[in-house]
């Protein structure tokens, strides 16, 4: 059983088919299914969201300044912040938004003591705002802060993927799955799993990432629950 966990989701999570912006009955949804696998585990969680369902700063913002494109990224993620935040409380779990980016009307700062507490407070914690820096990803912010609040390890969701292969299983039907790896065979192999940037902090610092399928039924809590689901990464 894991203690304090930190879970990494995508934007696109929260939009519905077209892949753009929120979809209110998406993001309830998710929400349900991520208080369920909690629910009675005791296990503390963080999430950070991304914000490709709005914007990524080099795709969308081509032909503009790479930061201030990047900084529209980061307010996205701040806005899918705020839509999961209220689907999770309407699902029965306190949870606090704090953004990287001062925003003191809708979340509250980003303060990693004040994180932590609300954590021990069983209160779900998201991280909006990415790292509050440019030429970043909130894969960086995920483990970013996972280090900061003494996360176990980063679970990065996936939608109907179930781990990492050695090469990408819609495209290849002889793909393999790979069930455990070090974070050294990920970088050497090429392995997708999270951006290069992320992946050498998770290395650097021998921070286990697990890949899985959160769309799978029961594979969050069975993973919360310390079981081994998707492809486990670690030194
Ligand atoms: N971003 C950034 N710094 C960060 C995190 C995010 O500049 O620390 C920007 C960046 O432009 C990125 C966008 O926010 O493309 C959305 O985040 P991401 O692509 O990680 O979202 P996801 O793919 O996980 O939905």
């Amino acid at each position: 059983m894991f203690k304090r966990v930190l879970l990494k989701l995508s934007g696109e999570f929260l939009a519905g088919e077209s892949g753009f912006g929120i979809s209110p009955d998406t993001t309830a949804a998710l929400a349900r299914r991520i208080t369920a696998a909690l629910d009675g585990t005791g296990v503390e969680l963080a999430i950070v969201i991304g914000g490709g369902n709005f914007w990524r700063g080099e795709r969308n913002g081509k032909g503009m300044d790479p930061a201030t494109a990047d900084y529209i990224g980061m307010l996205g993620t701040v806005m899918n912040a705020m839509a999961l935040q209220d689907a999770m409380e309407t699902a029965g779990r306190p949870t606090r938004v704090m953004s990287a980016i001062q925003m003191a009307a809708v979340a509250e700062p980003y303060i990693r003591r004040r994180a932590i507490r609300h954590l021990e407070k069983e209160r779900v914690v998201i991280f909006g705002g990415g790292n509050g820096a440019p030429f970043f990803t909130t894969d960086t912010t995920s483990t970013l802060r996972a280090l900061e609040i003494g996360a176990e390890v980063v679970l990065m969701a996936k939608n109907k993927v179930d781990g990492v292969y050695d090469s990408d299983p819609r495209k290849n039907p002889d793909a393999k799955f790979i069930a455990q790896a070090t974070h050294l065979e990920v970088v050497e192999q090429r392995l997708e799993v999270m951006d290069a940037t992320a992946l050498t902090l998770c290395m650097d610092r021998g921070l286990p990432i697990v890949v899985f399928d959160l769309f799978q039924e029961g594979n969050l809590r069975r993973l919360l629950q310390g079981e081994r689901v998707g492809t486990l990464i670690q030194s």
